[in-house]
């Protein structure tokens, strides 16, 4: 997939665009005062693979309360400051790796500032002119902002639009990919929760990525945090952009089956780590539709009543029954990302 190219900024250690890969981004939900809840919630986001997390900081407490997360945060830290400049320069004076406004802060401590769009928080002016948060609207006032930044001499900008429908969301973002060259924060607002709101993220996302746009990404799910960066990196495996960890095939199950596939797919999946090396596991239903996937894949098993044909880079093993092709798998799948 040919990315489109944007000017690199960085935040922290993380580079955003310019061909970089895609950063995954989420947002605490803990009262950023707390510092002690907020550090444990950013170390299970870290475990779960978020690269970049976001804090909102609503008062100086907050902000105030930045300097010890920024101490305990592995990844770069944003503070979310809502145009309080005040705010912006205490967030910096902490640490924070990038705000929204306050040119001379932010270039003082060489953070980027993100420009973030919201449907939900248009400029009256704009509401009116085109009748809604419509992605033109969306686009124009993020060029505003493009413009002030740009006449201060400053370019280490991110662009996030952001409207609660996909539609919006994506002709906002193909526009503004036509109207500047800085870097895309991805995102879906509002998105809702469960399997709704993935679903959407993922419809709207996954267009945006398939014409190479985005350079860091959020998938904003009501409910925790930790699921939204799960979401995120499966979402840049099925687009292609990331290669990592145990990527399991397994069919949807039909008549043909003739048993209970699920627990043995979820056996698989947890006797297999989720990050590290790639490698693309099958565990396919029957040995109708099931060797082709079977012999594609790294390593793979099609079952035949209570018996599983074992493929290996393509190459047929032989007939186990039930548990040993479960066991043969799953053992051959560790030795080969032990090989790597
Ligand atoms: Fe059905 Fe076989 Fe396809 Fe699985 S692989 S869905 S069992 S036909």
């Amino acid at each position: 997939m040919k990315r489109a190219q944007t000017r690199q900024v960085h935040v922290g250690q993380a580079a955003i665009g310019g061909g970089a890969p895609i950063t995954i981004q989420s947002m605490t939900n803990t009262d950023t005062r707390d510092a002690v809840a907020t550090i444990a919630q950013i170390r299970a986001l870290v475990d779960a693979g978020c690269q970049i997390v976001r804090c909102t900081v609503p008062d100086m407490e907050a902000a105030g309360a930045l300097k010890a997360i920024r101490a305990a945060c592995p990844i770069p830290l944003v503070a979310d400051v809502h145009f309080d400049h005040r705010l912006a320069m205490a967030a910096l004076e902490n640490g924070a790796d990038k705000v929204r406004e306050l040119v001379a802060c932010a270039k003082d401590h060489g953070a980027p500032i993100r420009i973030g769009v919201n449907g939900g928080s248009l400029e009256k002016a704009l509401y009116r002119k085109y009748g809604g948060p419509t992605p033109e609207a969306l686009v124009q006032s993020a060029l505003s902002h493009v413009a002030l930044l740009e006449q201060a001499g400053f370019y280490e900008i991110v662009i996030s639009l952001k409207a609660s429908d996909v539609e919006t969301t994506v002709a906002a973002y193909e526009r503004m990919a036509q109207a500047c060259p800085y870097p895309l924060h991805l995102g879906i607002t509002e998105a809702g929760g469960g399997s709704a709101g993935l679903v959407k993220s993922a419809a709207g996302l996954g267009i945006l990525l398939h014409q190479g746009l985005g350079d860091t990404l959020r998938i904003s799910l009501t409910g925790e945090p930790v699921q939204e960066v799960e979401a995120a990196r499966q979402l840049l495996r099925a687009m292609g952009l990331r290669k990592e960890g145990v990527e399991i095939v397994s069919c949807p199950t039909c008549g043909r089956t003739g048993f209970d596939l699920l627990p043995v797919v979820r056996r698989v999946e947890a006797a297999l780590p989720k990050e590290g090396p790639y490698l693309k596991v099958a565990v396919m239903g029957c040995a109708v539709n099931g060797p082709g996937e079977a012999r594609d894949a790294d390593v793979g098993v099609a079952f035949a009543g209570d018996k599983g044909l074992l493929f290996q880079r393509g190459k047929l093993l032989g007939n186990r029954t039930r548990e040993e092709a479960i066991g043969e798998l799953i053992r051959l799948a560790k030795a080969m990302l032990a090989a790597q």
